[in-house]
């Protein structure tokens, strides 16, 4: 049965984060895998800075209605954190087209996001 408009909308939204969370990861393996030379899994440094943005996404005061991190108004990452990002978004981006189209272009949709208003920190309405 092919879902709903509404239905499908609540799907890809109970998956926000998780998607996020599996791009990034998959972007780092690009870098890292190019850049580092790391056979399947990762170096020490991008494993780190993996670990460091899963706990960023964990902590995100917008939840599962967040803007893409590039379009964030609060930027929560240490400078340097945002800077090895950066890095690796340059150069992993073009890169995941190809490799993983499904997840670039639902990144590139997420991009479109804008960042709902916090109340104390939290999205206005949306349960504790
Ligand atoms: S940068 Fe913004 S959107 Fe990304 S995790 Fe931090 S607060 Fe959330
Ligand atoms: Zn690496």
């Amino acid at each position: 049965m092919i879902p709903e408009e509404g239905e499908r909308a609540r799907f890809f939204e109970g998956v926000r984060l998780e998607r996020e969370r599996r791009t990034v990861a998959v972007m780092i393996g690009i870098y890292c895998r190019s850049r580092h030379a790391s056979g399947g899994s990762l170096c020490p440094e991008c494993a780190d800075l993996e670990a460091y943005t899963r706990l960023r996404l964990e902590k995100c005061p917008y939840g599962e209605a967040k803007p893409t991190c590039a379009n964030c108004p609060i930027h929560c990452y240490q400078p340097h954190r945002r800077e090895q990002v950066k890095r690796v978004m340059a150069f992993a981006g073009p890169r995941i087209l190809w490799r993983h189209p499904v997840l670039a272009v639902r990144h590139m949709l997420d991009g479109r996001r804008k960042a709902p208003p916090l109340v104390r920190g939290r999205v206005a309405g949306e349960a504790k």
